[in-house]
């Protein structure tokens, strides 16, 4: 791989996967993508793209669409879930353009995934290859999917998500963490809300001792209303990565909240349950030829909203390092990233793990004004 780009597998297509291969693909790295997944489906579920993360959006060439495709809050409200009363106003909207230099929009993680992979060259784009094994062969890697195929790259991203292929080879099996929360998530009509005298807020969190809801619309014309809750639940047992749920557990788990929260369990049609689940920080990112990003490395409680996001900018800095570094130094360039975003991530899971997040006035810049091409290179052979 002396005189050309290093080829490239980027093993899973999610947020952090799709966004890795895009900016190689635009960088001119023969970047294949292998997904596990038959085909993706628009699962009822919203994200926060925050401005540290539409930074990278905007190098993918997507800014816009996706400016146009998502709701723009104008703050994140943080609320106590049963008298109402406020607790923290943070400023988005024309602010956080101004102040952090890109929009807060709020989207559906379906139709964002969608339109992120659109960007990648479809022919290099394969479904239904979930990785089994990986052979790091010191000149190569050979990979071994489940349908019985091979491939072979030089280099091998493991962007397959919490219980990723290729975090095990590096550390040995181990299961992620049960966190002791769930989640649900449901969409809502808005149409249906029409029918309380309420105010739904754009983008709002309502707490209290153990638990919480987090709404916000995930369409930019606010047709769908999207909630995702935590909620104590001491144990997982079913095995699967999520179950239904029901309006009577919600009204359970919610009795004492008010109003608002009321109408939306109301207008729940169909509701989900996750488990919320975790790693401590991983005492290894890369090694030879292979390297871990987004929620291989770093998986986190969703409770900043921050997870995929951290995913993305991990993807940026990757390949900014690769760049930096010249891709047949891979090794330096491995290091490189992972120096550079150890500490971000891990200060990222700490404070989702604590949930704390924006539940008072707090000043968000150092995760929304954050500019992963920006922020100065620290050298890890020099600090
Ligand atoms: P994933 O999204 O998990 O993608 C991994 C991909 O790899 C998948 O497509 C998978 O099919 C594929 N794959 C796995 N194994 C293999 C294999 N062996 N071979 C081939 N392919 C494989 N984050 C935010 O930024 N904002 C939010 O608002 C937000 N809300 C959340 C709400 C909930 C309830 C949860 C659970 C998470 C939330 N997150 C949020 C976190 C976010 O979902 C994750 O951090 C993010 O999806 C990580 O992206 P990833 O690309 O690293 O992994």
């Amino acid at each position: 791989m002396s005189n050309t780009k290093p080829t490239i597998a980027v093993i899973g297509a999610g947020l952090g996967g799709a966004a890795a291969a895009a900016l190689l693909q635009k960088a001119g790295y023969p970047t294949q993508v292998y997904e596990q997944a038959p085909e993706f489906a628009r699962l009822g579920a919203g994200i926060h793209l925050g401005p540290n993360a539409m930074k990278v959006m905007r190098r993918i060439g997507i800014e816009d669409q996706l400016e146009r495709m998502g709701s723009h809050p104008s703050h994140w409200f943080s609320r106590d879930g049963e008298t109402g009363e406020y607790l923290s106003r943070i400023p988005l909207g024309d602010f956080a353009k101004e102040e952090y230099g890109a929009a807060y929009i709020t989207v559906h993680r379906g139709d964002l995934h969608a339109l992120m992979v659109d960007q990648l060259d479809q022919d290099r784009l394969h479904f239904g290859k979930r990785l089994e094994k990986v052979d790091d062969q010191g000149d190569q890697v050979v990979m071994t999917f489940a349908d019985g195929t091979e491939a072979t790259a030089d280099l091998v991203i493991g962007a397959d998500g919490v219980n990723s292929v290729i975090r095990e080879h590096l550390l040995g099996e181990e299961a992620p963490i049960y966190s002791g929360w769930v989640a649900h998530r449901a969409i809502i009509s808005a149409e249906k809300l029409k029918a309380y005298d309420l105010d739904f807020e754009a983008c709002v969190k309502w707490w209290s001792g153990d638990r919480h809801m987090m709404v916000y619309y995930v369409t930019g014309d606010h047709k769908e209303y999207y909630y995702v809750t935590g909620v104590p639940e001491p144990d997982w047992n079913h095995g699967t990565s999520f179950v239904d749920s029901s309006r009577e557990e919600m009204r359970a788990a919610f009795k004492n909240y008010g109003p608002e929260v009321q109408a939306l369990i109301d207008c729940t049609e169909t509701v989900t349950k996750w488990p919320l689940l975790e790693r401590n920080p991983l005492p290894l990112w890369h090694d030879n030829r292979l390297v871990l990003l987004g929620d291989a490395a770093h998986p986190m409680k969703p409770h900043m909203a921050q997870g995929a996001v951290m995913a993305i900018e991990d993807a940026a800095m990757l390949v900014r390092c690769m760049e930096t570094t010249g891709a047949e130094n891979y090794a330096d360039a491995f290091e490189l990233y992972r120096y550079n975003r150890f500490e971000r991530a891990s200060r990222v899971q700490k404070v989702s793990h604590d949930n704390t997040w924006l539940r008072q006035n707090e000043d968000p810049a150092w995760v929304f004004g954050h500019d992963v091409y920006e922020v100065p290179l620290k050298d890890p052979k020099t600090e």
